[in-house]
């Protein structure tokens, strides 16, 4: 079990869902990543978002940043919490995309 912290970032036009579905050779999860929300990922709720591991309380563990599928209010700047992914494998790193 992982939890992540969204990484601030200026916002980008390519689609990072994309980039993920062809790193992991699947396609978008139909529900968000955070274990403890229930939104569904439809096309127009669903983003390649930006984060960074932290362990339970927020605290950054690790420099790298992952994309993970979440919807558009996880994915909120104003969003400083640190969520839980039940799923590894849901993590792609950056710098393989
Ligand atoms: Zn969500």
């Amino acid at each position: 079990m992982t939890y992540v912290k969204n990484w601030n970032r200026k916002a980008q036009k390519e689609s990072m869902i994309e980039k993920w579905e062809q790193y992991t050779g699947k396609n978008c999860p139909a529900y968000c990543s955070n274990a403890n929300c229930d939104n569904k990922l439809d096309d127009d709720n669903k983003c390649g978002a930006h984060v960074y591991k932290c362990n339970k309380d927020g605290k950054q563990i690790s420099g790298t940043i992952y994309i993970v599928p979440l919807c558009k209010e996880c994915n909120n700047t104003y969003n400083e919490d640190a969520m839980r992914i039940g799923n590894d494998n849901l993590l792609a790193p950056l710098n393989k995309l």
